[in-house]
């Protein structure tokens, strides 16, 4: 079987961040021996689960594990995505970084196993390393090295192409010019001698007859075919999962855009599996695994659970990194509890990470951060409030008065957000205990919605 990968310069649509919850996080924040800075690369504190992140990188990195599981468990807000999206930034783009969260895997379109297998084949990075001969490249950049002797000119062409640069030695032919054109070891390049106009004459150009045709004005050079083919490696990076969907579609690599990927046949992928393994006996393919990060993870039942403890087991396993807020919960699927919604066969092997509360100096700290990010200028009590605010609500509450403030202060056209935008905002979106205060005073019915809600100042 011939297997395709065909693909467009495209990298795990995934791995795309918008300006979003994260965007603030530019990596783990360590240094060289994996310390973790009090600040750095956007993250704030919590300081021993960087580290414990910073090490897993490392191992993955290295290629010393595989299959390994890691939980990261702490109260919600405590970072535990901030830390993944941390890893996902350090890891490069030779390795994948997977990021779903729990509920995605209950989809209409397919079983909870197919989505789990897409997921853990996305996190898997295939290196295919292609000896090719390059014997063309599009022309980018010309330097014509001109000198004068006598009544001729003599010089040099180097043709940049995006994949290599070649000198041709012109001798005595005159070149003023070259379009950018796609030239072919062999390939006759006419060239104009009144404009200096270049063309591609390609290498079918039958010499005596057509040279006649062309004029005596004009000037032929035949690309040299020993110069132009030169050998070299390119290496191309994809996951396992684009291999798939490449070769499972009709339309090849455009279903990856159309995120049509649907579920793809067992026999494919063994298929897919086989060719590979040959590669990589021949040298031609490495494998490298990733890491796959499932947030919310007590959201998955016995069956998923049970289902990514046999993944695991496989030669080529992703670091599967999961994260919960939940202390003892219910396994879904299941009649009892076990700490984090985890089944105690899967806690058993996994390496467990904690994330903890942060200090009032931790969270201005993180506040600030957001503040730059989101290109927002606040005064210093204005900040004391906002920390003070996530102390008694949450830390992502107050994160997302931000930008609600701004708009606020914007309006009042001040220069930056102080103490009464915040105010104002705090009033118009509730946190999550006024709204249970809240429901707990509409006596439980709040089938009908019937509430003039007039909002205070505003005109
Ligand atoms: P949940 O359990 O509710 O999913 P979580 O532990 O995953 O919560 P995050 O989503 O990572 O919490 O954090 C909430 C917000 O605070 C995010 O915007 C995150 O980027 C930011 N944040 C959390 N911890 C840090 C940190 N240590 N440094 C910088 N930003 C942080």
């Amino acid at each position: 079987m011939s297997i395709s990968l065909q693909q467009p310069a495209l990298h795990d649509l995934t791995k795309l961040e918008r300006i979003g919850a994260h965007s603030h996080i530019r990596g783990l924040g360590l240094d060289d021996h994996l310390n973790p800075r009090p600040v750095g690369s956007g993250m704030v504190g919590q300081t021993k689960a960087r580290r414990a992140a910073g090490l897993i990188l490392k191992m993955v990195q290295e290629g010393r594990i595989a299959g390994r599981a890691i939980l990261m468990a702490g109260p919600a807000g405590s970072g535990k995505t901030a830390i993944a999206m941390g890893m996902a930034q350090e890891l490069g783009p030779d390795v994948p970084f997977t990021s779903i969260a729990a509920s995605e895997v209950y989809s209409l379109s397919m079983s909870k196993t197919e989505a789990l297998t897409q997921a853990f084949r996305r996190s898997i990075g295939v290196q295919i390393k292609e000896e090719t001969e390059i014997i063309e490249g599009e022309v980018v950049e010309i330097q014509i090295d001109r000198s004068l002797t006598g009544a001729t000119k003599t010089g040099k062409l180097t043709l940049k192409t995006t994949d290599m640069e070649t000198v041709y030695d012109l001798g005595n032919k005159m070149i003023d010019s070259l379009t950018k054109e796609k030239v072919l070891a062999g390939d006759v390049i006419a060239i104009d001698k009144a404009s200096g106009r270049i063309s591609k004459l390609g290498r079918s150009f039958a010499r005596s007859r057509d040279y006649d045709a062309m004029g005596a004005d004009t000037k032929f050079v035949q690309c040299p075919e020993g110069e132009i083919q030169k050998r070299r490696e390119v290496t191309h990076t994809i996951s396992l999962h684009e291999i798939d969907v490449i070769n499972s579609r009709t339309q090849g690599f455009l279903a990856l855009f159309a995120g049509d990927t649907g579920e793809i046949s067992p026999e494919l992928r063994d298929q897919i599996d086989t060719k590979i393994n040959e590669w990589r006996e021949e040298s031609k393919a490495t494998l490298t695994p990733g890491i796959l990060f499932i947030d919310e993870v007590h959201m998955l039942d016995i069956e998923c659970f049970s289902f990514i403890n046999r993944k695991l087991e496989e030669e080529l396993a992703p670091i599967v990194v999961m994260a919960s807020n939940r202390g003892m919960a219910k396994v879904r699927g299941t009649g009892y509890k076990a700490p984090h919604g985890l089944p105690v066969d899967l806690l058993d092997r996994v390496m467990i990470v904690r994330t903890g509360p942060y200090s009032a100096d931790e969270i201005e700290g993180i506040i600030k951060i957001r503040c730059q990010e989101e290109d927002t200028s606040i005064s210093n009590e204005a900040v004391a409030v906002l920390t003070k605010m996530a102390q008694e609500t949450t830390l992502r509450y107050a994160l997302q008065l931000i930008s609600c403030a701004d708009v606020l202060a914007r309006r009042r056209k001040a220069k930056e957000v102080d103490r009464q935008d915040l105010q104002r905002a705090y009033v118009y979106f509730n946190d999550e205990k006024r709204s249970a205060q809240w429901l707990r005073e509409q006596g439980g019915g709040l089938l009908v919605w019937d509430m003039d809600v007039k909002v205070d100042g505003e005109e």
